[in-house]
């Protein structure tokens, strides 16, 4: 609690110090002066790491003479020895040091205790923070824990100065490259109909909404006779508009997800402030330039330079100065920003989605999604799925096919886009539309009810959630709680760990929303198909087969630690079971029982009263399934994660196309396994849910509920068709349908059986074919 009163208020305060700043120098003066003030000691530097050395980039409390003359190596002194050992470093007599270096004119023999702390972007060490005090003491584990937190906030701002710097001296080395010309449009006939992989079905009817992150940066408009005066106003306004837009969507986004989240704001707000960039862009007019064609040349120079980097990191950053020149350029040609807002429902064209658009558009204008890239397992990808938006991807060349503002049908059944359709197909689609409306109004109907057999025998239905926007959706569709919160997603939006405040924070949101109700969280479950922007993953041959989930977690004990801790303080708001993904061994139930025990401990250490959250294992590898009944004496439940399970069961990828066809979810050897899951769990008297994707699927739902399955997580779009299946049916035909599947040796016949039950009960009017 004291460290929120020793450290900084996040946004508001980070927001009102770039406000403040002009340009990077000062940026990172303003950083210094507020963390000295903030953590209550006499000085505060900053070190910025570049070509493998520490260079002094700002302080107070030391001499100010000194910026840009002090370098230092990793290792060397107190700040090179706190870069090299990657964490924390707390002295309370630094001269006695072995490392400490005196550094003459420096003024640093006042100060008698040091604390020092690594700044990390994406991983890469990109300087260090550091405060004195005159009183020689050790900083306490509050102090240190602000610190870091302070640290880890401020990241991504000096990591924006630190690109802003760069840019500097890129610009100055090299001449502005010549841009590309962008693809000549005009030549290409446009074809009426377009192909993708759906990823979502479903379909929508509704005019295209453009998103491009390459904005046409060389697309120049001729100079008319312009008023040099009335341009330079055009762009100060269109300056401080886009300022007021960015810190709106900073909090916007903050709202929706986290602070942590909104934090890559601060780097936009910190360009549209950059004194050097402002010069440009006026000089530019002054030479005759319009507004437009001023934010045109001066940003593709920016992105040019940004891209000749040799720093990959900074090399992606070239992404956001193209999006804030497009949303500068939206702003002087009276338009909007569409990549950020959508002020009415559309479908929406790009080659893909970045989290901050993800993150920042709002989910009910989206009526459907069409992006070229192929990445299934993208952010949008899982956004699509979890909020039920009709979506393909794959679908080549779309933003050069399809026209702003063009009338479209999305049909992600079939995996076709309709371009401009002709009146006989759109009254086709017009029609399927208003059926499925009508299904929709009489679902709703289940809304408030249980989900219920025909006999009466009643199931409970979860969500799967993933974002905290999510959970709008499953009280939407009335989940009984989240039966599976894929702990992914703050990971995935972010260029950096998110610290345990930031994540106790988004899961007590997922707690709280649920009060009463159970939520499971499972811990991140990464690699494979699944990776982190910022994480190092070796080169495998067989990624799924490879080092993922709880290997990895096991591997990096501190953030697993780290992540328990953060789950288990949000347990203290309500109903939470914590949940490990992947296991296939019993040594490792038995290790995450130990990180659990010592997270806990910690945390009572630190004076936290942890209620006893029930803990359980994912069974996902067929080892898992053989030895569900050693780990039954280790865990209070089970849940199955069949998508997985599938995949491992019958060496099929489940991401790969070509092999769809054995990836089956009624292959006999995966309906013996739950089966089998489903005996151990009741002779054990463990909970035994299941998450996986085949749950949706209503001839496997109704098998599960044959063998004995009561607990069920499902996207939130797929409650209400389950519960309209269920009500179809009563649970001795399920039973004996179960019986009878489990005596089959094939996967087609299993099928043939279950869809003719299916069909025979009506069940199959709230499922389009492709689901
Ligand atoms: C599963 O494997 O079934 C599961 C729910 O986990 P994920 O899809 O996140 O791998
Ligand atoms: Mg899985």
């Amino acid at each position: 609690m004291q460290s929120e009163r020793i450290g900084l208020s996040t946004l508001e305060d980070i927001t009102k110090l770039i406000l403040d700043s002009h340009g990077p120098d000062e940026t990172l003066r303003n950083i210094v002066q507020l963390v000295a003030e903030r953590m209550h000691t006499e000085a505060c530097s900053i070190y910025l790491y570049d070509n493998h050395k520490l260079t002094l980039r700002a302080t107070i409390g030391l001499s100010t003479d000194l910026i840009g003359q002090v370098t230092l190596s990793i290792g060397e002194g107190l700040i090179g020895h706190t870069a090299e050992t990657g964490g924390i470093v707390n002295v309370n007599e630094a001269q006695e040091h072995e490392r400490f270096l005196f550094v003459e004119s420096l003024n640093e023999e006042i100060y008698h205790s040091f604390l020092g702390i690594p700044l990390f972007n994406q991983q890469s060490l990109i300087g260090v923070l550091a405060i004195q005090s005159i009183e020689p003491r050790w900083f306490s584990p509050l102090e240190m824990s602000a610190l870091s937190t302070i640290a880890f906030q401020l990241s991504t701002v000096v990591a924006s100065a630190r690109l802003l710097d760069q840019l500097e001296r890129e610009q100055a080395d090299a001449n502005a490259s010549k841009v590309e010309q962008i693809k000549n449009k005009q030549c290409c006939e446009k074809p009426v109909a377009l192909r993708g992989q759906s990823a979502f079905s479903g379909f929508a009817i509704g005019p295209a909404v453009l998103i491009r992150h390459a904005f046409g940066l060389t697309d120049r408009l001729d100079d008319e006779s312009l008023d040099m005066e009335s341009e330079r106003e055009r762009l100060e306004s269109a300056l401080e508009s886009a300022r007021i837009d960015t810190i709106c969507l900073e909090k916007k986004v903050a709202d929706r997800l986290s602070d942590a989240d909104a934090s890559i704001f601060h780097s936009h707000l910190m360009i549209l402030q950059d004194r050097v960039l402002i010069d440009k862009l006026l000089v530019k007019i002054d030479q005759g330039s319009s507004a437009v064609n001023a934010v045109k040349t001066v940003l593709a120079d920016y992105v040019a330079a940004f891209r000749r980097i040799d720093d990959p990191y900074l090399r992606e950053r070239a992404i956001d100065l193209e999006d804030i020149g497009r949303r500068l350029l939206a702003k002087l040609l009276g338009e909007e920003s569409e990549s950020v807002q959508l002020h009415h429902p559309g479908i929406i064209v790009a080659k893909e989605l970045m989290p901050s658009d993800v993150a920042s558009l709002d989910h009910h204008m989206i009526l459907g999604l069409i992006l070229e890239s192929e990445d299934r397992n993208s952010h949008a990808a899982i956004i699509s799925k979890s909020l039920g938006i009709p979506s393909l991807f794959g679908v080549k060349d779309a933003l050069q096919l399809i026209d702003s503002g063009a009338s479209l049908i999305l049909d992600a059944n079939s995996g076709c886009v309709h371009i401009e359709p002709s009146d006989a197909i759109r009254s086709e689609y017009e029609r399927l539309k208003a059926d499925s409306v009508r299904q929709q109004e009489q679902l709703l109907e289940f809304k408030d009810r249980d989900a219920l057999s025909s006999d009466g025998t009643s199931v409970c239905l979860r969500a799967n959630v993933g974002l905290v926007s999510d959970l709008e959706l499953a009280h939407r569709y009335g989940a009984q709680g989240v039966g599976l919160y894929r702990t992914e997603f703050p990971y995935m939006a972010r260029t950096n760990f998110p610290d345990r405040q930031t994540q106790y924070d988004i899961y007590r949101i997922v707690v709280e929303s649920f009060a009463g109700e159970s939520v499971t969280i499972r811990t991140l479950d990464i690699g494979g198909d699944k990776m982190l922007p910022y994480f190092e993953v070796p080169e495998e041959d067989n990624p799924f087969l490879g080092w993922r989930s709880i290997r990895v977690s096991l591997d990096h004990r501190e953030m697993f630690q780290t992540q328990i801790e953060a789950i288990l303080m949000a347990s203290t708001h309500g109903n939470v079971k914590i949940m490990f993904p992947m296991v296939s061994s019993m040594d490792e139930v038995i290790a995450c029982k130990e990180v659990v025990r010592v997270a806990k401990q910690n945390l009572e250490a630190e004076g936290w009263s942890i209620p006893d959250v029930p803990f359980g294992v994912m069974i996902e590898v067929p080892a898992a399934v053989l030895l569900a009944n050693h780990f039954a004496t280790e865990v209070d439940f089970f849940a199955l994660g069949t998508n997985d399970l599938i995949q491992y069961m019958l060496a099929a990828d489940r991401g790969n196309s070509h092999i769809e066809r054995y990836y089956d979810s009624l292959h006999p050897a995966v309906l013996q396994a739950i089966a089998h899951l489903v005996d151990v769990a009741k002779r054990h008297k463990k909970g035994l849910c299941i998450c996986g994707e085949m749950a949706s699927d209503p001839a496997c739902f109704a098998i599960l509920v044959g063998l004995g399955l009561k607990e069920f997580s499902v996207s939130s779009p797929r409650i209400l068709p389950l519960k309209s299946v269920l009500s179809k049916l009563s649970l001795t035909q399920m039973q004996q349908l179960a019986k009878q599947v489990l005596r089959e040796s094939r996967g087609s016949t299993v099928r043939a059986m279950v869809d003719q039950m299916l069909q025979e009960a009506d069940c199959l009017a709230n499922f389009s074919a492709s689901d």
